[in-house]
């Protein structure tokens, strides 16, 4: 567990989302937070976070944990070249 709260989906606001692992050999293993009614290239609930993403989400609604902010900015250099090709 790393601390960070599981919050209602701000999207659909229908589900709390939930913290995955991703598949992909280009991001093996690394964390992400999505919506259960999220569907990869579906037209469903876009709630999609990796880890760095959604602290910083957290943040800037400030319900970001004072124990979780040292997980802030850490990849945050990572993320943003890497998400540009998801799609
Ligand atoms: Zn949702």
């Amino acid at each position: 567990a790393d601390g960070l709260p599981l919050i209602m989906c701000t999207d659909c606001g229908l589900r709390r989302v939930v913290r995955c692992k991703s598949q992909h050999k280009w991001s093996l293993c690394q964390i992400f937070y999505c919506c259960p009614l999220h569907k990869r290239g579906g037209s469903s609930c876009p709630f999609w976070y990796w880890k760095e993403e959604y602290v910083d989400f957290l943040a800037s609604r400030g319900l970001l944990p004072a124990s979780a902010n040292t997980y802030t900015r850490a990849g945050s250099m990572m993320v943003a070249e890497s998400k540009y090709g998801v799609g």
